[in-house]
Parts: structure tokens; sequence; C-alpha cells
């Protein structure tokens, strides 16, 4: 894990956004370490299809058991998703749909950590060598500015950490996915 930039103080407690169980085998433990108490959020309305949706939530519990972290369930809001990414439907991974569908779910985070009284936000999203940390970690500051909270901003999948989550991934017997989840990333 590389923290690219030092959060201005050490946050009391921090509200991790888990996408995947995969990626939060690495990313939990090793945000812990450094940052002290997190609690985990499971934020992801992009899932397609639903059956996929409960499969990596009870993937997700059944880690929160194993690691024994405090785990909050955010809604299914599809409807809400879709209709944040009309229109970007053909855009390619990595590109403008993507940037939204991250946006919508940094915000529901930091929206989830006020209420919990939790001051700071991060996410495991960075463990994927698929995903873009400057464009996670770009949504997660400027919202974090407008929100009045801490944004933690990390590249999980630096110094063995994507390796480390799938080596943690079969050890403990968590079903990873095989493609990033929403109907246009499941076509592909
Ligand atoms: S490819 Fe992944 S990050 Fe991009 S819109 Fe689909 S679910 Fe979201």
């Amino acid at each position: 894990m590389l923290v690219l930039r030092k959060p201005e103080r050490k946050p009391e407690k921090t509200l991790v956004h888990i996408c995947c169980a995969p990626d939060a085998t690495y990313g939990i433990p090793a945000i812990g370490e450094v940052f002290g108490e997190v609690v985990g959020f499971f934020y992801n309305p992009n899932i397609h299809p639903e059956a996929e949706y409960l499969k990596r939530l009870e993937e997700t519990r059944k880690l929160s058991r194993i690691y024994g972290f405090p785990l909050v369930e955010g809604a299914y809001d599809v409807a809400r998703w879709m209709d944040a990414v009309k229109g970007l439907e053909e855009e390619p991974e990595r590109g403008k749909r993507c940037r939204v569908c991250i946006e919508l779910r940094m915000e529901k985070a930091m929206e989830t950590a006020k209420k919990l009284g939790a001051d700071a936000v991060t996410t495991v999203l960075t463990v994927s060598p698929k995903k873009l940390p400057t464009m996670v970690n770009e949504a997660g500051r400027r919202l974090a500015e407008e929100k009045g909270i801490i944004f933690i901003e990390l590249d999980l999948k630096k110094k063995d950490g994507f390796k480390k989550s799938v080596e943690l991934t079969k050890k403990l017997g968590i079903y990873r996915q095989n493609y990033c989840g929403c109907v246009y990333s499941f076509r592909e």
C-alpha cells in the first residue's frame, strides 16, 4: 500500500468503502494497520445482476466475520446509479462512466461517515490494477473538501498489494468475480 498524500491529522475512525471482498482481504487490514479504527461500508448499486450483487455482499459479510470489522450496508440504489450514468453507456472502462460511478459511491460513503461520526473516508478500489488511482483519489479529494471530511489517498495495489489480495482471497476461500460490476462491464 502506498499512501499518496498524508492526511492533515491521523483519523480517529475511518469508513472504508468496500467494492468487493477480494479487494478488502488486503485493503482492510492494511488501512487499519496505518490509520487505526476502521468500519467497512458496502455500497455498490453499480453491480449487475442482483444475484451477483447479493453474492458480493455475502462474501463481504463473510470477510467481516473472519476479520472482525464492523460492516455497514448501503442500499442497492440501482435506479439512482442508472440515472447517474445515463448517456455514458458506451464509454470504455476507465472512462467517464467510471468516474461518475466512483464519485457516486464516494459521495455516499462520505455522507454515511458523517452520520456515523467517522472523521475519514477511503476505499479499497485501488487494489485493482484496472482502477486508475488518480480517478479515485481526485474524486475523493474534491468531494471531501465539499463535505468537510478527511479523504485518505491511497494506491493499495503498490508494494504487492494486489498480489497479496489474490493470495488472501484464495486462502480465505472468498469468491473472486471476473468483471468490474456494471451491466456494461458484464457485456464486455
Ligand atoms: S466498469 Fe466498473 S467502475 Fe466503470 S461504471 Fe462499470 S462498475 Fe463502475
